[in-house]
């Protein structure tokens, strides 16, 4: 899944890397974003999650970008403009088996699987469906999802399956094709037990001044956090137009050389600040460690009141970019 530029960390040095190691298979939301990748993934399939909906077939076709249908309509519009091209158009079909957003329901489910010929001129690379509760292993919605999606397939012209997203993985899910995103990206797949997955990305902010505080003043807007000791504070130049959410405000730490260091006050548009009194070690161009090793976005964003997934599509577009070994 590359969506959402590669959830956030850029999908044109993503895509490219996940390409190198063998990946063929991509999935984005939009249209417009299939099209931005596809000079870089000549040979792949490239898939729009959001299928036809809000974009010409046309459009789809003339660029080999393969639509994920999640209705009768759409699934006419494709096999029309099939005929009109007089070629079969690659496609992926949604059957909604419990999330209630996109994807075939009952209703035309049952109508495609008493009507096949309605797919002519579709060449389906995969039927889909998409987990509800993946990452809680003992919802028994995944069984129950699992137990419809192969009911719903029975009825359907003979095609691969695609069933997991990350979490999905570690169900026992089996199928044709695993969709993962986050845990490419690090964030934990398995919550409650320990990430599987490497922590691939990292956030640096250097330590822009550090000043020292007497007991009952605050620093910050509004005042919010307030000392009752001699203090060191130390600002770094991030703030909530970088996606560090303003919901940090008070909460979580960065890491120096492994240690915590508390985030205090409100983060602001531009910058954070954060109490380094018992760092003696840390001034003026200290790198403190807002994401990584120490500190994984799972972390961030249980600080945060959100999810890693937050954490990550939030990052903004004013941070240097280093893309290492990729
Ligand atoms: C985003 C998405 C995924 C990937 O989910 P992760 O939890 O990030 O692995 C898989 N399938 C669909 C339909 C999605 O929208």
């Amino acid at each position: 899944m590359v969506k959402a530029d590669a959830y956030g960390l850029g999908a044109a040095h993503v895509a490219p890397a996940l390409h190198r190691a063998g990946c063929r298979h991509f999935f984005v939301a939009h249209l417009a974003e299939a099209l931005a990748l596809r000079d870089v993934l000549p040979d792949a399939m490239l898939a729009v999650f959001h299928g036809l909906a809000s974009s010409d077939p046309a459009a789809f076709a003339a660029h080999g970008v393969a639509p994920v249908l999640g209705s009768l309509a759409e699934i006419d519009a494709w096999a029309a403009e099939a005929r009109r091209l007089g070629r079969p158009l690659p496609a992926l079909l949604h059957v909604d088996t419990g999330m209630n957003r996109l994807g075939l329901g009952a209703a035309e489910l049952a109508v495609l699987q008493g009507d096949h010929a309605r797919l002519a001129g579709v060449d389906l690379l995969y039927v889909m469906t998409h987990f509800v509760s993946a990452e809680l292993p003992d919802d028994p919605l995944n069984a129950a999802q699992r137990a419809r999606f192969a009911e719903a397939c029975e009825g359907l012209p003979p095609a691969p399956r695609s069933l997991a997203n990350s979490s999905g993985m570690f169900l026992p899910a089996p199928s044709d094709l695993a969709r993962p995103g986050a845990a490419l990206y690090g964030v934990n797949p398995t919550p409650g037990r320990p990430n599987p997955m490497r922590r691939v990305v990292r956030l640096d902010a250097p330590v822009l001044a550090v000043r020292d505080i007497r007991p009952g003043e605050s620093v910050g807007y509004n005042g919010v956090w307030r000392t009752a000791r001699p203090s060191r504070i130390a600002t770094v130049g991030v703030g909530y137009a970088d996606g560090w959410l303003r919901s940090h405000s008070n909460r979580g730490a960065a890491s120096f050389d492994g240690m915590a260091v508390p985030l205090v006050g409100r983060v602001s548009m531009d910058l954070t600040t954060y109490d380094v009194t018992e760092h003696p070690a840390i001034g003026p161009g200290s790198v403190l460690q807002l994401l990584g090793p120490d500190c994984p976005p799972d972390e961030a964003a249980r600080a945060a009141g959100t999810n890693g997934y937050e954490i990550l599509t939030a990052l903004g577009r004013r941070y240097e970019r280093r893309y290492i070994g990729a």
